[in-house]
């Protein structure tokens, strides 16, 4: 059982469909599906760039 290492989104915690990579808070490297990326941005999640 390692499904706590699937890419999950870091706002939701669902599987994230569309994962995009950014830092949270704590700059921690985390995924956020589609759905959530306002919201990450909100919360002052950077963007992870390529
Ligand atoms: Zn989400």
């Amino acid at each position: 059982m390692f499904s706590l290492f699937k890419k999950k989104c870091a706002v939701c915690k669902q599987k994230a469909r569309e994962p995009r990579k950014y830092f949270d808070d704590h700059n921690e490297p985390v995924v956020v599906c589609a759905q959530c990326v306002l919201y990450a941005e909100r919360r002052a999640f950077r963007k992870r760039s390529a």
